[in-house]
């Protein structure tokens, strides 16, 4: 098809195939390949023009810019061949720039640059798989956390070691489960986590047992939170005349039970000293007061209404009461929301910081410190380490800090900066947002990790936090977020193994069955949180069985519960 010697040149081809070809002949030959070979042209031309127009409609731009990278002879000498598939090419999506660019020895180099580029995605994979297989315990490792747990919790217990415990198993002077006779109205005060209420607590024993609650919620500023103990407490009785008024009952004496979920040392059911606080508080002189007696000074100086406080009650156990009052034997509280921390029944005899030897007293064991003496160091990463430096109380809760709400996202957050800045993820580049401190918010990883959700889905999450995402950074973020709860629900479980084995054995038995009530939104709302928590007892405390009850507000019906039960014995008290 050469223009000048094409017709010379079939000549002398069709002489060599053994035709004696006419001059006429030659010019039909070179007609019948050129009719042939633009045909092809044309063909390959509209199939490369649907291709392009596809890679114009994914990207959504008006105008495509590519380079075609093209092999093969054909292409390479054809004399007319390139020039018509570009001219075709051209014509067909005339809304694109598009260069064509000669391969050489694409079959060659290119499977040596597509091993490569496999070789480092695997690569990549692995040193990811590695990352996250420090969240992977093994059951050895979760059977030492268990073991560890039970011997902190020994720790707490024993008066000769109480004092330096981590887990600081603290008597709540709750000292029996409700058994139905509890009956009145009662105010309550939860305090401690995301949100401050005040409840009415309506509770009818008899026949027909019902408790009616009516609530109000309450923001607590964080200058509150952080500010001085007089303005945090001046607030919070702020609220409840709000309440009051809000009920049209300032002018009764309602006995009150303040849920107040940090550690505090209790003396009896109305005296609390706070240890420390946790979970973002920070308002200055109440560690080592009485916030009973914070709480009653405030309520003078504002001289507007008064009430009975009559007990000061930890989540945890709020939550246990709750549940024990539709069923009986529920003797443990588990909360797994901003904090993680649990509470049981104890015998008293092994209470060796109460005397008397009589009967059980509920204890909270304030299991958030676990690890804070290094217990836990080998199994804790960087991305524990990095979490711990930047919250408020470095150093302390650092169990709380592998397991519970307030704490998972950032730990995702780290490990997602980590993975980027090894160029991982997010095209290695790290964003303002990803810098921010709390971005990540455990909410998340419960939608993220949803089983019904599409890796589009996923995208449009991080999408929606300011993360730029492709397909495969969704993938790994994914994968990211179920080793960090994976590891959360197995080392809570742990714990949770070691309490009930504790119980088993202080009862002298070969199997138990036990109710544990739990409350926390992480329980609650996370996709497989509470699925490989209840696998994790199962197996590592095989000799128990082990039910889990969702508690309907521990803080308030269980404090409410509390404080029935605290009036019922002061009247016992006052009549022997
Ligand atoms: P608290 O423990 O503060 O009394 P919650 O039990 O409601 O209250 O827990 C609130 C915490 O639960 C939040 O701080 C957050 O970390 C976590 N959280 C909120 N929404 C979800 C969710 N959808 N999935 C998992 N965790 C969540
Ligand atoms: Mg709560």
């Amino acid at each position: 098809e050469k223009s000048k010697e094409g017709l010379t040149k079939a000549e002398e081809i069709l002489t060599r195939l053994g035709v004696e070809p006419s001059e006429d002949d030659c010019i039909a030959v070179q007609h019948v390949c050129a009719i042939v070979s633009f045909r092809s042209a044309n063909l390959i031309a509209a199939t490369l023009g649907a291709i392009l127009t596809r890679l114009k409609d994914n990207k959504n731009t008006p105008r495509l810019r590519t380079i075609v990278g093209i092999d093969g002879s054909l292409y390479k000498m054809h004399p007319q061949y390139a020039r018509r598939l570009h001219k075709t090419v051209r014509r067909l999506v005339p809304e694109s720039d598009v260069r064509f660019l000669l391969s050489e020895s694409g079959s060659g180099k290119g499977a040596a640059m597509v091993t490569a580029w496999a070789s480092r995605l695997a690569d990549q994979t692995r040193q990811i798989a590695e990352t996250l297989a420090e969240f992977r315990l093994t059951e050895e490792q979760l059977l030492e956390v268990k073991k560890r747990m039970r011997t902190e919790i020994q720790n707490g217990l024993s008066k000769n070691t109480q004092s330096t415990a981590t887990v600081k198993m603290l008597p709540t002077y709750v000292r029996s489960t409700p058994d139905g006779t509890e009956n009145g109205d009662f105010l309550a005060l939860d305090l401690g986590g995301t949100n401050f209420r005040v409840l009415l607590v309506k509770i009818r024993s008899g026949k027909r047992r019902t408790v009616e609650m009516h609530n109000k919620i309450y923001a607590i500023p964080i200058e509150v939170m952080q500010g001085t103990g007089d303005e945090l407490f001046d607030h919070i009785v702020y609220c409840i005349s709000d309440f009051l008024d809000y009920m049209g009952m300032k002018n009764t004496r309602l006995p009150l039970g303040f849920t107040f979920s940090f550690p505090c040392r209790q003396t009896s059911l109305d005296a609390g000293i706070l240890v420390n606080w946790t979970k973002g508080f920070k308002a200055t002189d109440c560690e080592g007061e009485d916030v009973v007696s914070l709480l009653r000074d405030a309520i003078k100086r504002r001289e507007e209404f008064d009430l009975d406080v009559v007990a000061v009650v930890n989540d945890t156990v709020g939550t246990m009461m709750t549940c024990a009052y539709e069923e009986p034997t529920c003797e443990v509280g588990l909360i797994a929301g901003t904090g993680s921390n649990a509470c049981y029944m104890e015998e008293m005899r092994n209470i060796e910081t109460v005397d008397g030897v009589e009967g059980r007293m509920c204890v909270n064991m304030e299991w958030g410190a676990f690890g804070d003496n290094g217990c836990l160091d080998d199994i804790r990463t960087q991305y524990d380490n990095a979490v711990d430096d930047l919250s408020l109380n470095a150093g302390k809760q650092k169990y709380e800090k592998m397991c519970s709400g307030m704490y998972l996202g950032e730990i995702v957050r780290n490990i997602l900066i980590d993975l980027t800045k090894r160029g991982f993820l997010f095209r290695g580049q790290i964003s303002e947002t990803l810098k921010t401190r709390g971005i990540f918010e455990t909410k998340y990883l419960s939608q993220i990790e949803s089983d019904r959700l599409a890796l589009l889905q996923v995208r449009s999450i991080l999408q929606h936090l300011g993360l730029d995402s492709t397909c495969d950074d969704s993938i790994i973020v994914k994968e990211v977020c179920g080793a960090v709860s994976h590891r959360a629900a197995q080392i809570c479980g742990a714990g949770m193994a070691a309490v009930v084995d504790k119980i088993r054995e202080n009862r002298g038995l070969d199997h138990l069955d036990i109710t544990v009530g739990v409350d926390g939104t992480l329980y609650k709302l996370h996709p497989h949180f509470s699925p490989i928590m209840h696998q994790t007892v199962k197996e590592l405390a095989p000799n128990c069985n082990v039910n889990f009850l969702l508690s309907e507000d521990g803080s308030g019906k269980g404090a409410a519960l509390i404080t029935a039960v605290g009036c019922r014995l002061r009247q016992q008290e006052q009549k022997s």
